[in-house]
């Protein structure tokens, strides 16, 4: 049977992108690559436990939901899924407003007691947000707990936070595309990018119009 490739055509964000730090074929590449790494950790890791063990991947929403969803379809171990929902970038804001977990969203139960956890989120940046995760998830006492992110920005914060596994370290400017948002918006973009400096401003014409 013959499947038609859709044909994406150009997208009215598009003249807002300033520059694509990483496209979409980079992405993939990488991806799988950390799915691999990840793979053979955990190989090593449940022999040398000599169990055989399930991994819970816990992404937190809404910015790791693509990478997250590419990530599993690389992983061949059995998994399950427990959402996290943490925003620290209300609105249009582009500088952190403090990690805040959102109350009804996610479906992380209250014990999480030997369960072998891998911590997803999209980017670390001043590590606030991983902090308040890692918190959270402690205190559920899993039996192992590790961190993975898209990306971390190159600042001293993000550097000395640590994390198990990094796609891909990022100059420290803000992103989008991806799963990455401004104002909610461009998370639907294949490619990771930086946005025009008028996308930032009040008067930007599709600011807060509806969807
Ligand atoms: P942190 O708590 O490490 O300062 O920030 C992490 C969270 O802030 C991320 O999960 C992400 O949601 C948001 N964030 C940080 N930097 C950026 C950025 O450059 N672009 C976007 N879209 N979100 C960011
Ligand atoms: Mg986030």
């Amino acid at each position: 049977m013959h499947v038609a490739r859709p044909h994406v055509d150009e997208s009215p964000t598009d003249p807002d992108i300033a520059a694509v730090l990483f496209d979409r074929d980079t992405i993939a590449a990488r991806v799988k690559s950390l799915a691999q790494r990840i793979a053979d950790d955990w190989r090593a890791y449940t022999e040398a436990e000599h169990h055989a063990a399930d991994l819970t991947l816990v992404p937190i929403l809404t910015g790791s939901f693509i990478f997250v969803a590419d990530l599993i379809r690389c992983l061949p171990m059995r998994l399950q899924i427990r959402l996290l929902s943490i925003s620290s970038y209300p609105g249009p804001a582009t500088t952190s407003r403090g990690p805040q977990v959102q109350a009804g969203l996610g479906n992380l139960p209250a014990s999480l007691e030997g369960a072998h956890l891998l911590l997803v989120d999209d980017i670390l940046d001043s590590g606030r947000t991983l902090a308040m995760a890692v918190d959270l998830l402690r205190q559920r006492r899993p039996a192992s707990l590790r961190t993975a992110v898209l990306l971390r920005k190159d600042r001293p914060e993000a550097r000395a936070f640590p994390v198990d596994y990094v796609c891909f370290d990022i100059p420290d400017v803000f992103v989008a595309g991806y799963g990455l948002d401004y104002n909610d918006y461009y998370r639907n973009l294949p490619d990771i990018v930086t946005l025009r400096p008028e996308v930032f401003s009040p008067s930007a014409p599709h600011e807060n119009a509806p969807c």
